[in-house]
């Protein structure tokens, strides 16, 4: 880093993505996206045209199509680059000195990246020994709560009466259920928004919709919560959502039928993957998302990661003390799967 950079990011830990190599073609099952498509036919050529335009900072047509589909107000909703944004939009808005973050020990690592980059300080509550959430570690907690639900990267999930019971008991503070999974098994938070003004509902359409490369997140909270996010979000870039991603965007709401179905292979596949994977020997923790996090006794997770990926296949391994013996496995395509497998069956001999 230069001698020029402030004082204030001397020591920032930036967030590390997960790997995207080139030097050869993989069976990409490490960073959760989707294997499928999820648009019908798509012109861009409207958008096109109008691209000297700046994008509509409202995303009105956007908006207007997902209240429809979410049952939400349009003044309920507002959308982000990537729902990474709107968590940071999220720490800025409702975390400082006086107010820390908490969320779990084991969680999306983005969590304490934004607290570092915010100055904000947090609180990490370890999940117990099978890694759920212990609901009662949240009861009347004081701080600005950060579930992800479900987790990452276990696939664990609280089932809704649960979530209700932290926001109901933390009235004095803003609880974030980040639902970047929510579509996979788990129970959406979205209905209380209309009894609890404390809770906010944050998604993306980067995992179930297909859409990780247009960048598209989004807030569901009471009208009050989405006016400070924009808020912030007016601060900083109100351009965000750019003509091209908001029409693909729209696109994807108007081909529900096409997600959904992609959505039942998905869980499919999991059952399929989880089946075989235990012929094997492997544990798997029960998932609700489109990936497992799964170990073997036969060698450690960052063995068989490497030896995946020398034979072609990327999974993800997280180098903490709690989950070093996994590994998270997006689940991909059958033939994805398949190859998985088979792989996994040469290199531990069987
Ligand atoms: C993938 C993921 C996100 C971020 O997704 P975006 O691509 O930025 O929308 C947020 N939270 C969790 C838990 C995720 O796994």
């Amino acid at each position: 880093m230069s001698n020029y950079l402030s004082y204030k990011y001397k020591n920032l830990v930036p967030y590390v993505p997960g790997e995207q190599p080139r030097d050869r073609k993989y069976i990409k099952l490490n960073t959760n996206e989707s294997p499928f498509i999820a648009s019908g036919h798509v012109s861009l050529d409207s958008a096109i045209e109008n691209i000297m335009l700046y994008s509509d900072p409202t995303c009105l047509k956007l908006r207007e199509k997902f209240a429809g589909i979410f049952n939400v107000g349009i003044d309920e909703v507002m959308f982000s680059n990537g729902s990474d944004e709107m968590l940071n939009f999220a720490f800025m808005a409702y975390t400082d000195k006086l107010t820390p973050a908490a969320f779990p020990d084991i969680t999306y690592g983005f969590y304490k990246v934004l607290c570092n980059v915010n100055n904000t300080p947090y609180t990490e509550i370890p999940l117990k020994d099978d890694f759920s959430i212990d609901v009662d570690d949240y009861v009347n907690l004081n701080k600005t709560i950060f579930i992800a639900n479900p987790n990452a990267p276990t696939g664990l999930s609280l089932p809704l009466n649960e979530i209700e019971r932290i926001v109901k008991t933390n009235p004095n503070n803003i609880v974030v259920i980040d639902e970047a999974y929510v579509d996979f098994g788990g129970e959406t938070a979205v209905p209380l928004i209309k009894k609890y003004d404390n809770l906010l509902v944050i998604g993306t359409f980067s995992k179930s919709r297909s859409m990780a490369g247009a960048r598209v997140g989004y807030a569901i909270a009471c009208e009050k919560i989405i006016k400070d996010l924009n808020a912030i979000r007016y601060s900083l870039n109100p351009y965000n959502i750019n003509s091209l991603s908001m029409l693909l965007a729209i696109n994807i709401l108007d081909n529900n039928d096409k997600v959904l179905g992609n959505i039942e292979k998905i869980i499919e596949n999991r059952a399929y993957l989880t089946s075989e994977l235990q012929k094997l020997g492997f544990e798997t923790l029960e998932s609700k998302a489109n990936f497992i996090f799964t170990k073997t006794d036969k060698m450690s997770g960052k063995e068989l990661y490497l030896k995946l990926k020398e034979k072609g296949v990327l999974v993800r391994h997280f180098d903490s003390d709690r989950i070093k013996d996994y590994v998270r496995i997006t689940v991909g395509t059958k033939y994805e799967l398949d190859t998985l497998i088979k792989k996994t069956k040469e290199i531990l001999g069987v």
